[in-house]
């Protein structure tokens, strides 16, 4: 149902949202004001325009029902996301955030599933500091978050050829394009003085989003066939670059990706993107306004949790979308060419970039940024971006890559590392390695159970099984969330695992470790401690009846999901004789 019939079903009652962006004269709100309150909390309308700014206001969960007994108010504290298209950030700016980090978020840092970096446990009273020395730093959250572009991800690959530098090129030309026009942003955080030339009058609405933005987020990848791990069918715009060597052929736009939803209501389910129309070079950038602009003017304004495109693609229907696409650009698109398949690349260890200097792919469990105990991958990052020529990118799988790394500094580099106790790549499974986990509990105020705190525990379990049965060194993508709203992508993959209650999770089989088919549920509601047993009996068959190369979750698919569920509940029925 498109946004104006289901507006018309429900009684025209547009989401409250949607009240306070029209109400927010161009993302202000009473932010600036409100900032300077000795008060530890915002109202509920400027935190929803916070979004738009890059921070999100929670509070500690860990702590809330203490302190509710107590009869005492919940700790507010603040998320903070830096925008990094292509995951792209220089050695400078990237110390300058960990500075940031250790004055304000007890020196942690967590990279994003979208390329970005996140301040968690910011107190209201520290905000103004942190994100004005983002911006000191010249990079931004603005757009981070918000019913606007999300950060542009492509993949992360820091090869010098014409292939690799046009993709990272288009991201960030992509990323500028979509800024929201307002000057809220710099008015409130980064203050005028430093807008050198005097900056023209705001139009009385935004040119791109009109008065109330979009409906809900918007987010676009850009990807070569051979190496997608931005894992492009999950936007809901992923752009497929071609090429014919050196030469750009054009894009393929697919559209209607997101793999948010809400268990049990059926008008929200994950989808991956469909292929629509084949876009030229210089046809790009009105190409994917003419997308937000679909998705800006048919998306759903009432229910929130139906507000992305991806459920417009499929009440138009793909010929009807390309129609409009092809109305914003006032020509004919072609339809979509045959391309390569598209495959995820391992970006870990050393590889030449192609200019004679080299780049580090270094795994980092959920992303995370900090010392712990005898683990110290802050410190480490620290130094290896102080004491050596590198620079850092952020992979959308929550890694690190050092990139422009001088062949006489590679051993120096993995020694900072060793000395600093952080796990280098090859002294892990391959099931760490790929592991993705959202943050959850204590900070995500939607989470029904714990997702990156229990990942650790999580693969230990899942790691004894498969090596019990001789497949301990498999490629499986594991992904677990702490609810369906999908932000480390569990629809994908070879497992995911989906918190249903506290405690519990949804295990979700047979999507493919290349990210282009979705998984579906086999297990409901399974005990957190029960899940290496409740695969294990997937994974003895997985390890006998495979066929040479084949990965766990295309076997899953090959031997049926309905015979994967009934295998496991006869295995449970004889265990329990
Ligand atoms: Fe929170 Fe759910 Fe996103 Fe995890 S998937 S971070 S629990 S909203």
């Amino acid at each position: 149902m498109v946004a104006e019939n289901r507006a018309e079903a429900l009684g025209n009652k547009v989401s409250k949202v949607e009240g306070f962006k029209a109400a927010s004269r161009r993302l202000r709100g009473g932010i600036s004001e409100e900032l300077r309150a000795p008060t530890t909390a915002f109202a509920e309308s400027d935190h929803q325009l916070l979004k738009f700014h890059g921070i999100y206001q929670g509070y500690d969960r860990d702590s809330a029902t203490e302190l509710k007994q107590a009869g005492a108010e919940k700790r507010t504290e603040f998320m903070a996301r830096i925008k990094a298209p292509a995951g792209l950030m220089t050695a400078q700016q990237y110390l300058a955030v960990d500075a940031l980090a250790q004055s304000y978020s007890q020196g942690r840092l967590r990279i994003t599933t979208r390329q970005g970096l996140q301040f968690h446990g910011v107190a209201k009273h520290d905000l103004y500091a942190t994100i004005h020395g983002v911006n000191q730093a010249l990079l931004t959250t603005f757009g981070a978050c918000g019913d606007v572009a999300r950060n542009v991800t492509a993949t992360a690959a820091p090869v010098e050829d014409a292939v690799h530098r046009r993709i990272r090129a288009d991201a960030v030309m992509i990323s500028n394009a979509l800024f929201p026009q307002t000057r809220a942003y710099h008015e409130i955080w980064v203050g005028d003085e430093e807008i050198r030339p005097a900056p023209k009058a705001e139009p009385e609405v935004d040119p791109l989003y009109g008065p109330t933005y979009l409906p809900r987020k918007f987010k676009i990848g850009i990807t070569a066939p051979e190496d997608n791990s931005i894992e492009v069918l999950t936007n809901d715009l992923g752009i497929v670059a071609l090429f014919d060597g050196d030469r750009l052929q054009g894009y393929v736009f697919a559209i209607g990706g997101g793999l948010g939803m809400t268990h049990n209501k059926a008008h929200t389910y994950p989808r991956l993107a469909s292929y629509v129309a084949f876009v030229e070079p210089d046809d790009l950038l009105p190409a994917v306004k003419a997308v937000l602009a679909i998705h800006r003017d048919h998306s759903d304004r009432v229910d929130r949790k139906h507000a992305r495109l991806k459920y417009v693609v499929d009440a138009l229907g793909l010929p009807r979308i390309k129609a409009e696409m092809e109305r914003h650009l006032d020509k004919p698109l072609a339809d979509p060419p045959a391309f390569p398949a598209l495959r995820i690349k391992d970006h870990s260890g050393w590889h030449p970039q192609g200019d004679g200097k080299w780049y580090y792919g270094l795994p980092i469990l959920s992303g995370r940024i900090e010392d712990k105990g005898k683990v110290r991958v802050a410190t480490g990052l620290r130094r290896v971006l102080s004491e050596i020529a590198a620079r850092p990118v952020f992979t959308p799988a929550q890694d690190v890559i050092f990139a422009d790394v001088d062949l006489a500094d590679k051993e120096r580099l993995e020694a900072i590392l060793e000395e600093e106790g952080v796990i280098l790549p090859g002294a892990e499974t391959l099931l760490r390695r790929f592991a993705l986990a959202c943050p959850a509990l204590p900070s995500c105020g939607l989470a029904l159970t714990e997702a990156e705190r229990v990942l650790d525990d999580i693969l230990v379990d899942i790691e004894t099984v498969l090596k019990r049965h001789g497949v301990g060194d498999e490629r499986i993508a594991l992904r677990v969330t702490g609810c369906p709203n999908g932000c480390a992508r569990p629809s994908v993959g070879d497992i995911g695992l989906v918190g249903r209650i506290p405690g519990h999770y949804a295990i979700y089989l047979g999507g493919d470790f290349d990210t282009t088919r979705l998984n579906a549920r086999v297990f409901e509601r399974v005990p957190m401690a029960e899940i290496g047993r409740t695969l294990e009996p997937v994974i003895a068959l997985f390890a006998t009846e495979r066929h040479e190369g084949e990965g766990f979750g295309d076997f899953c698919r090959r031997w049926g999901l309905d015979r994967i569920a009934a295998t496991a509940e006869r295995a449970t029925a004889n265990a329990a004789e």
